[in-house]
């Protein structure tokens, strides 16, 4: 007979989910994920670029940022999968003394935090992107510790490594409640049937707040729309992800990097945001990220665009991840509202969601989830989204 009784249930296998299946299963946890769509990272997780930083402007996501990349970094000597991972750092570009004066503030932070990151002047810039345009160009952050990888093959990594290590995965078997009694979790039913577990993960992403209304909690967390394309592949010419900040009518950032296998891979925020689940393309986002990245490297321009999509980000009102256990419902772990940046959260807040369930938390993971809490006020807003 099937099994239907398990220490953890995981809602999505995203970002969040597989690595946190992954990290459970290798703590001994009885895990079962399961998720609506067909197979693993079919939500957010494969609209992600692949960007991966730790420099970041808040301890909380430094930490759990500088953990990621070592997972990446040396995930394939570890555990033998190609996940493209490339450490070509990442770079803040200046045209103008606004975003000068922005990125320099940030470094003061960065710096308290240990941070590899420094500022380049224009000349000394053009060496690291010689490709860059240099009219007006003022000069830029760099971080040559970062990098990315594919979204695809890492989530994929992940969740094979959890299967091996006696995590079950059910696709097609999407959860419509979440079982509660006398305020604490007892499992959820599904559309197929019906599974015991003491702990509940809410790692739904876009889809969190349904999840976590299922057990009668509300998280802030809303889909917002973004676009992002791929080019041919062509040889290396850059090396760091290019992130200009600029806001222009209609996008506020935009970033761009050359992936491992030679595509030029970017995506552009819209200003104001877009709300909602809607994920077809439009006809808007390719003209007007292409003029701004032409602008800022003119070579673009000979390049052939492949391929575009619209994926979500699951938005909370600060910009920054909901991550703990819920004081309403006694096992229900929430792991919600990674914005832009849960394909490079996901690794080490695996590990963080882990040491939550199996009680082991490290002195630093207090500060992360302090800073992370569901229970916070949502007033500050993040200083670099
Ligand atoms: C264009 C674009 C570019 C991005 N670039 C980057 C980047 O460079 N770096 C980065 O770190 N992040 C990036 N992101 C953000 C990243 O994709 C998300 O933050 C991340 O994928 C969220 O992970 P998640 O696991 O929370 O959600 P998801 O990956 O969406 O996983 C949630 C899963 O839950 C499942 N689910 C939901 N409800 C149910 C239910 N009721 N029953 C069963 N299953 C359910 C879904 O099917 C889904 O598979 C980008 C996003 C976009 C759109």
């Amino acid at each position: 007979m099937a099994r239907t009784h398990y220490d953890v249930i995981i809602v999505g296998a995203g970002s969040v989910g597989a690595p946190a299946a992954f990290a459970l299963a290798r703590a001994g946890v009885q895990t079962l994920v399961l998720d609506k769509k067909p197979s693993v990272g079919q939500g957010s997780s494969k609209t992600a670029i692949g960007g991966i930083r730790a420099t970041h402007s808040d301890p909380a996501k430094i930490r759990l940022g500088l953990r990621s990349i070592e997972i990446f970094s040396t995930w394939q000597e570890r555990f033998g999968d190609d996940i493209e991972w490339y450490r070509g750092g990442y770079s803040f570009v200046a045209y103008r003394p606004r975003e000068e004066k922005i990125l320099k503030e940030l470094l003061e932070i960065q710096h308290s935090y240990g941070l590899n990151i420094h500022w380049y002047d224009r000349e000394a810039l053009l060496e690291i992107i010689p490709d860059l345009n240099p009219n007006g160009l003022i000069g830029g952050t760099f971080s040559p510790n970062d990098g990315n990888a594919s979204p695809l093959l890492a989530t994929h990594a992940f969740y094979r490594h959890a299967q091996r290590l006696g995590a079950a995965f059910h696709f097609n078997e999407a959860v419509t409640d979440v079982l509660v009694e006398g305020g604490r979790v007892r499992g959820v039913r599904t559309d197929k049937g019906e599974y015991g577990a003491a702990v509940v993960i809410n790692a739904a992403g876009p889809w969190a707040r349904k999840v976590a209304q299922m057990a009668g909690l509300e998280v802030p967390v809303n889909p917002d729309s973004h676009e992002a394309a791929i080019t041919e592949a062509v040889a290396r010419f850059l090396d760091p992800m290019v992130v200009d900040i600029r806001p222009r009518p209609g996008s506020s950032n935009y970033y761009f990097y050359q992936h491992y296998t030679g595509q030029i891979v970017f995506c552009i925020t819209p200003s104001p945001s877009i709300w909602g689940y809607d994920t077809r393309e439009t006809s808007v986002f390719l003209p007007m990220v292409a003029r701004r990245m032409v602008d800022l490297m003119p070579k673009l321009k000979n390049i052939r665009v492949r391929r575009t999509w619209r994926g979500l980000y699951p938005m909370t009102p600060d910009g920054f991840p909901i991550v703990g256990w819920s004081q309403e419902v006694a096992g229900y772990l929430l792991a919600v509202g990674m914005c832009g940046q849960g394909f490079m959260l996901g690794p080490s807040l695996g590990e963080l969601l882990a040491r939550l369930v199996v009680e082991d938390l490290e002195p630093e993971d207090h500060k992360v989830l302090a800073h992370l809490s569901p229970h916070r006020q949502f007033g500050e807003e993040e200083k670099l989204k």
